[in-house]
Parts: C-alpha cells; structure tokens; sequence
C-alpha cells in the first residue's frame, strides 16, 4: 500500500474513533447518518478496494503466523452487523476468519466466569476472528436487564453498584493483556438511529423472505432504547483505550458502514504491517537442493522445470 493511501485511510477513520478517556454522547457525539460527503456510487470503488486490500493483509498475516486480530461487532438490533460481516469478508481466505455469534448464554457458559465463553473462541496466530456481539454484551444486554446478571450467580461480594466500573476496568485489562501479547482487538459500535431501526423492522414484516429475521423480541428491546442508548455511551466512554479503541461506525446507510468497517480492520493490519516470511540463507540452500532433485526427476523428453518453462511462455 502507498503512503498516501495509508495517509487517507487513517484520516477517513478519525472521526470515527472515540478518544480514549473522553465521555461519549452518542446522540451529541456521532450522527447515524454521517457520509464523508460521500456518494453511494463512489462507495462501491472504495469497498472494492477495502476488500482487496484485506486479502492481502490477511494472507500476510497468516503466513507471519505472529499476530492475530480480534474484530468485535456490536449493534442495536437490525444495525447490519450481518451484513458487513459478509460484505466487509467477502474477499478474505475462509480458512483464516472465524466468525462467532453469541447469544443468551448457556448453563455450561453461566457455570463459569463471564469472559469464559470469549476466551474461547479468541483468534490463533495468523488468524481473524470476529466477534457477532461480543464481551461487551456484559455491559450492555446485562446491565439493561439486571435479571441476566442474577443468572451468572456472582458471590455476594462480587456483587453491588460498582459491578460495572468494575467489568469495564476487567475487560480493558483483558484487552490490553491480548494486545501485549500479539493480539490487537479492534471494537465497531454500529451507530443505528431510531427510525432507522423502525423502517429495518417494518421491511422485515412486509417482505415475506424477510420474515423470518423478525422476532417479538426485537420490539420489547426497542421499548428500551433509551436505556440502550445510555448504556452504549458508558461502554464507548469506559472502553475506548490507546491499546484497543473503539470506532463508532455510521449505520443508518448499510453501504457507508460497511466502507467504514473495512477501512477499520485495514488500518489495524496495515499498523500490524505483517510481513511474508523471509527464507533464510540455509533454507535456500535446501530449496536449491530440492529444486535440483525435482529437476531430475523429468521424465523423458518432459521439460526439467515445466512451471518456469510455461512462464517463460
Ligand atoms: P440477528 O441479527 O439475526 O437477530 P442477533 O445477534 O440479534 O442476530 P439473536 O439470536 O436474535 O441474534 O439474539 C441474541 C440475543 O442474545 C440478543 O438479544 C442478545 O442481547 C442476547 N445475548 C447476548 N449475549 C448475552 C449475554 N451475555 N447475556 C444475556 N443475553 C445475551
Ligand atoms: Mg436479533
């Protein structure tokens, strides 16, 4: 990649990153409807190349085996966390992207710590993995429904008004130990408006093939966006970190939020900048040895290196 184009891709994200230590307000702070003076035509060229330049990063990646990335996605409901998922992969090796989705949590996972079930499914070196909700519904579907932390049966002392300063300080130390260890976490808020949301819902119930994405559930939690809302902007201000911050993603045009995501995850490879790795002075000598082996193996009459021969045309 260009200087340039590195330039302008870490200039595209700014205003998307929220500082760490300063205190969001979403509804003041991030318009869910923000563009970059973009036009939806334009987008298309810019996800292409957000795409390409992801496979390339993540073939690197892979093959420096040396560090490994953690995508987390959060969203309201019918933020569109799905779709950029496979419109932001779509280029990307299968073999090196694991993607989990995590939903109510079950007995096994509710018998261990809450970080338990996260752990788990962290990437390997070399590898992406993508997080389709995340850690930070600890925060977030817990705290807006107390109810769930009653289920993870903490100890009394464990308990209290301060559980969730303390579970914001738990996961940036969570984080910032994945970081120093080779693991970069790279966090998306898909920032949906309200009416966003209501039209997403209504085209679910009006086209038949949409349907099924609809549940009843969806419309008790929009009852409470506000409390949503409010606990949204306590995460992003208690969470954002120099080692792992977090980008506060415009949702409400799915094309510029996927254009978003990408540009995100490629400033995290391209500040990663892995590296193909280089054969040193005695494994070359072994190619050599292979190569001259290989060679004499030609049949009768066949070439001796039939790969070299059909590039030289
Ligand atoms: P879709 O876009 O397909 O609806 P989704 O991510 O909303 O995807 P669902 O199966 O609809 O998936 O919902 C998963 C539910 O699990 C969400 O309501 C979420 O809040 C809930 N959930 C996730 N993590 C936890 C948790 N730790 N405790 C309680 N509920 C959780
Ligand atoms: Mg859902």
């Amino acid at each position: 990649m260009s200087h340039k184009q590195a330039r302008r891709i870490a200039k595209f994200i700014e205003p998307l990153r929220v500082e760490p230590g300063s205190r969001v307000d979403l509804a003041e702070d991030f318009d869910p409807r923000y563009k970059a003076r973009l036009k939806k035509r334009e987008g298309a060229e810019l996800l292409r190349t957000g795409v390409g330049l992801l496979a390339e990063y993540q073939a690197k990646l892979a093959a420096q085996d040396t560090y490994g990335v953690l995508l987390c996605l959060q969203a309201i409901d019918a933020g569109g966390k799905d779709g950029t998922i496979r419109h932001v992969m779509s280029g990307v090796n299968p073999q090196g992207v694991h993607v989990s989705s995590f939903k109510v949590p079950s007995a096994e996972e509710l018998d261990h710590d809450y970080l338990w079930r996260y752990a788990w499914r962290l990437p390997a070196r070399g590898d992406i993995a993508i997080f389709n909700r995340s850690h930070y519904e600890e925060v977030l579907v817990v705290r807006v429904h107390p109810e769930n932390l009653d289920r993870q049966r903490l100890p009394a002392e464990a308990q209290g008004r301060d559980v969730w300063a303390r579970r914001y300080r738990e996961i940036n130390d969570w984080e910032r130990y994945l970081c120093d260890n080779g693991f970069r976490v790279v966090k998306i808020f898909l920032n949906l408006s309200e009416e966003e949301q209501r039209t997403r819902f209504l085209k679910r119930l009006d086209r038949p093939e949409k349907n099924w994405k609809f549940s009843a559930a969806d419309l008790r939690e929009r009852e409470r966006w506000d409390d949503y809302q409010h606990a949204f902007g306590e995460m992003l201000s208690a969470t954002s970190t120099p080692w792992a911050p977090w980008y506060v993603v415009p949702a409400d045009r799915k094309w510029f939020a996927r254009i978003c995501a990408a540009a995100v995850l490629v400033h995290t490879l391209m500040e990663i900048d892995p590296q193909y790795p280089v054969v040193g002075k005695k494994a070359r000598k072994e190619l050599r040895a292979a190569k001259r082996l290989l060679e004499q193996q030609a049949p009768e009459g066949a070439e001796r290196d039939p790969y070299a021969a059909g590039r030289r045309g």
